[in-house]
């Protein structure tokens, strides 16, 4: 029987092996261009990245579905997308503490670029809760968004080729995100200015 450091130490294994792909930054997933893109670039970058973002990307890595890499040339990178295709169309459910009344951006700017990359025109969103209950959003592909989400991938690979952090992208994330402080915490010198001018070490 495995002891329970020893359980600990083959589970981070296992979950080291399943998203160490860390450094081909020729392929760029379509969750990493919806999901912040500095949040991004420090999960690829990081030599100790957090557990939870860890298990988020191995979660990801594991959704069922069909998987392609989309290229053109407008962009010098291959994106990376998973996508539920039902007939016609393309579904994309997502587990929820409590309903939304509207679609997260994330999950819009995901669906829509599956949408032109495995040719379909229209997809669902489709939120459930725990007990069952569900709402449902339908979308048309948009070709200004799978544009926009072109350039955003074309961003992070350049920014990761380059070793340049990109730019803060403030949201409601923020505040649960293992990045907060590398974001937000500036760590300024001490500097009691009173003090200092009380007993002459300073001059104005
Ligand atoms: S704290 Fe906000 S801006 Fe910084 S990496 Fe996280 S999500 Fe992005």
């Amino acid at each position: 029987m495995l002891g329970e450091s020893t359980l600990k130490d083959t589970v981070a294994k296992y979950i080291d092996r399943a998203v160490t792909k860390r450094d081909d930054y020729g392929i760029i997933q379509l969750e990493e261009v919806a999901d912040c893109l500095r949040r991004s670039y420090y999960n690829r970058v990081e030599d100790k990245v957090p557990m939870r973002e860890k298990i988020k990307r191995l979660i990801m890595n594991d959704s069922e579905g069909e998987v392609k890499e989309y290229k053109d040339d407008t962009i010098p990178l291959k994106i990376l997308a998973r996508a539920d295709i039902v007939d016609d169309s393309i579904i994309r459910m997502k587990q929820v503490g409590t309903l939304p009344d509207t679609p997260d951006a994330r999950d819009i700017i995901i669906l829509n670029a599956n949408l032109w990359i495995f040719g379909k025109e229209e997809g669902a969103l489709i939120y459930v809760t725990d007990d069952g209950e569900n709402i449902q959003f339908s979308l048309q592909r948009d070709k200004r968004l799978f544009d926009e989400t072109k350039r955003r991938a074309t961003v992070l690979h350049t920014l990761l080729k380059e070793g340049r952090v990109p730019i803060i992208e403030p949201s409601g994330e923020c505040i649960t995100c293992s990045y907060y402080e590398k974001c937000y915490v500036q760590h300024k010198k001490y500097e009691n200015t009173t003090l200092e001018r009380i007993f002459g070490f300073k001059r104005d």
